[in-house]
């Protein structure tokens, strides 16, 4: 369990963001009884690490951190999700499609005793595929006999094969220091596809006060461009320094020169929006508190979803807001906005700078959201105490089983579960506000993504 977990890890630390620091992931794919999980156990430097649970039965754990020459990083032993005998070709197959969306290396164990089977093939031609590093791990080498065997391996054609015996130990410092070697220095869930300023777009129908807004935040601030100098910024950006930090609006050329899109282009203002919001990782989204929430304000949000970004809703106008416009907002937000409670709103006024300071927080805990990922360990103890608790329903007589969950991605939050069977949407969305409550997320869409094995 957690505790238990917990002792695994010299994990560590960001003490900037107070976040566990991302680990880099290795995958072990490979047929059955090639010897994956006695590996898993060698590179753990434990015994015992690893317990083979009754087929058919989710296991709670199946990643578990490891530490070598000082480096940290996660192994995923993909055996353990492997819930029958039968279409061991498909599902060692969905093992290495698996490991290649989530891991940032994979160690391919073939038995060199037993040499290449067409399964060791099928899979090897998936992982030709990968952009990610592979090696080909020749296993049950026990002795200098055995290394005859090997050369064979080439065959597969993932480079040279690395003889081990996981079972003695043979070999595994060399193979294990030739992984962290070719490990990427950064994990992949922390390629920052920004680097600078954080990218923030102002949306909203026209006349909900972007540009008031963004004349008041540009007015409030202190000579930013100096104080960032060589940040290098497209025109038609605007650098923004909120709460001591710099933000950078994107796409605000027309809202500074206060440019007004003539009628009949709304065509193009909704273009514009959506390109504001493709360019930026978080986006603030005005809408008018003195006038009726409309279908325009919950497309502009449907957008922002659709494209993954992280979220703030800010009411704008609300010196304008009486008590009788309030009960009536109240209601439009219970009933319109259901689908985006977990966004953060803010009650702001462009024209008196009303609650501008909120501003800045808000975005900051949604990026939050948005960059959080949590380990595949603790994904799954609680994946399977939920769908313990409240399994998928049956479909077509047949009970679906959630073996695997990992979080593939950051930016927006990706969970993906591998299953047995497809689950419907109410089971989904049952499953995402599980997965928010248990772990936050709040400012930012999550997605869940379901992989069926055939
Ligand atoms: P998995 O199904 O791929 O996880 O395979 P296991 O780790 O359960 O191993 C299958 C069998 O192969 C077990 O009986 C292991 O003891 C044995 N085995 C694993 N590695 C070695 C090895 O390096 N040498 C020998 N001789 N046997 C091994
Ligand atoms: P945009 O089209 O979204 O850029 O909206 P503007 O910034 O041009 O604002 C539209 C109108 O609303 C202007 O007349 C603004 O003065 C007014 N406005 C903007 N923000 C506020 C606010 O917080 N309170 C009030 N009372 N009026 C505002």
């Amino acid at each position: 369990d957690w505790a238990d977990y917990d002792r695994f890890g010299e994990q560590q630390w960001d003490d900037e963001r107070d976040t566990p620091l991302a680990q880099p992931v290795v995958a072990v794919v490979g047929r059955p009884n090639v010897g994956k999980s006695t590996l898993v156990n060698r590179l753990l430097g434990r015994r015992q690490a690893v317990v083979k649970d009754t087929p058919g039965v989710t296991r709670d754990r199946v990643s578990y951190d490891a530490v070598w020459s000082g480096r940290g990083f996660t192994v995923v032993d993909t055996g353990g999700w492997d819930p029958d005998a039968e279409g061991v070709y498909a599902s060692v197959t969905a093992q290495a499609e698996m490991a290649m969306s989530t891991a940032d290396a994979i160690l391919l164990v073939v038995d060199a005793n037993v040499g290449v089977s067409v399964t060791d093939e099928a899979v090897a031609k998936v992982l030709r595929r990968s952009d990610r590093p592979v090696l080909v791990v020749a296993n049950k080498v026990d002795n200098q006999a055995a290394e005859a065997q090997v050369a064979e391996l080439w065959s597969l054609g993932l480079g040279e094969p690395y003889p081990v015996s996981a079972l003695h130990g043979r070999g595994s410092g060399d193979l294990l220091d030739e992984m962290l070697r070719r490990l990427p220095e950064t994990p992949r869930e922390q390629l920052s596809p920004s680097g600078g300023p954080r990218r923030v777009a102002l949306v909203g129908k026209p006349n909900v006060g972007k540009s008031s807004m963004l004349n008041r935040l540009v007015g409030q601030q202190r000579a930013v461009v100096d104080e960032t100098a060589g940040t290098t910024v497209d025109p038609v950006d605007s650098l923004v320094e909120l709460d001591d930090e710099v933000w950078r609006f994107v796409d605000t050329a027309g809202l500074r020169k206060r440019v007004k899109t003539a009628d009949g282009t709304e065509y193009y203002a909704s273009l514009r929006t959506r390109s504001a919001i493709e360019a930026a990782e978080v986006a603030v989204v005005l809408i008018d508190g003195s006038v009726p929430l409309t279908e325009q304000d919950l497309r502009i949000i449907g957008t922002v979803i659709e494209a993954g970004r992280a979220l703030v809703i800010a009411y704008n106008k609300w010196d304008l807001v009486d008590d009788e416009r309030r009960r009536k907002l109240e209601k439009e937000i219970d009933r319109d906005l259901v689908q985006v409670r977990w966004a953060e709103r803010v009650n702001v006024s462009a024209e008196t700078g009303r609650a501008l300071g909120k501003l800045a927080p808000a975005l900051r805990r949604a990026l939050e959201s948005w960059d959080q990922r949590i380990s595949t360990g603790r994904i799954n103890s609680w994946i399977s105490e939920v769908v313990a608790a409240q399994p998928p329903p049956v479909r077509g007589g047949k009970q679906p089983k959630i073996m695997f969950a990992t979080q593939a991605q950051t930016r927006p939050p990706t969970l993906v579960l591998f299953s047995t069977g497809f689950l419907e949407a109410g089971y989904r969305r049952f499953l995402e506000r599980r997965f928010r409550e248990a772990f936050g997320f709040a400012g930012t869409p999550v997605r869940v993504v379901v992989r069926v094995r055939e």
